[in-house]
């Protein structure tokens, strides 16, 4: 029987913090996984992951990877995924599945680090077999299928960044990521009666306190506070909410925002850390 797991890999955003490498998760059907995103430090907790028994995330499995959008917090570990495993023997071409411009950034980070990769392609211990790597940029629909699963992506509101949510749809879960959006009906529309949606959160009261009206202004366009979301998910009721790429600022505290969030929404939700595994 198919089993689908979800592994919340790192959480972080632009702000580097202690704690949180910046974002990457997997949905994982039986034994092979399926990254999404690829943002600065997840080859290492794609290998802390392994280290905790997850062998579908071992370097010369990673094959596949869906970005939801080209924001550095999102994408500044793909140097790491496109070298590191080939560099450990990965043989197999790596499809990444990204929006417009990912042909773009991912040749110009091959053509950056072009003199790294053919040193250890003809330097001592010579690497024989190719990097490759096929880009398939995408817009809204179906963009990818096989026998485990389906994932679709679906516009969202994230300014002026061409961006989507992402739906896997597997044998036993429906799972929703919001990638990073301000409240938007499509993902009202794609998340309703899902297992699990994973959803990014900033805290209203702590950008009220924090920063001045164009930071203010800058956040509500592009993200989504406890408030919204608690409304989000009355209206799409997941089985589980899980918050990913939290944003609290000053001296606003995690549990302040729990109490808010859930003074309004009563089903269950989870603070999403690193490294966290759901099933
Ligand atoms: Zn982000
Ligand atoms: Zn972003």
């Amino acid at each position: 029987m198919t089993q689908t797991q979800f592994v919340l890999l790192a959480t972080g955003t632009p702000r580097y913090r202690p704690g949180r490498a910046q974002q990457s998760s997997a949905v994982i059907v039986d034994d092979q996984a399926y990254l999404i995103d690829c943002g600065d430090g997840a080859m290492v907790r794609i290998a802390e992951a392994v280290n905790r028994g997850i062998e579908a995330l071992t370097f010369m499995r990673l094959t596949h990877l869906f970005l939801t959008h080209l924001h550095p917090d999102h994408t500044c570990g793909l140097p790491g995924l496109l070298i590191g495993p080939w560099v450990m023997r990965r043989k197999a071409t790596l499809q990444i599945y990204g929006p417009a411009g990912s042909r773009t950034l991912v040749n110009g980070l091959l053509a950056a680090y072009k003199g790294g990769i053919d040193a250890h392609r003809y330097g001592l211990g010579p690497l024989n077999h190719p990097l490759t790597v096929e880009i398939h940029e995408y817009t809204a629909g179906e963009i990818y299928r096989d026998d485990r699963v389906t994932v679709s992506a679906f516009p969202v509101d994230h300014g002026d960044v061409e961006t989507y949510g992402l739906k896997f749809v597997t044998p036993d879960k429906v799972i929703v990521h919001s990638a990073d959006t301000r409240p938007t009906p499509s993902l009202l529309e794609h998340a309703r009666g899902c297992d699990i949606l994973i959803h990014e959160v900033y805290m209203r009261q702590s950008l009220l306190d924090t920063f001045g009206p164009e930071w203010q202004r800058y956040h509500t366009a592009m993200h989504t506070s406890e408030v919204e979301l608690a409304e989000i998910a009355n209206q799409t009721r997941p089985k589980l909410l899980v918050l990913n790429h939290q944003m609290i600022w000053g001296d606003h505290t995690i549990e302040a925002m729990m109490a808010e969030l859930t003074s309004r929404y009563d089903g269950p939700v989870v603070y999403g850390r690193d490294l966290d595994v759901f099933t």
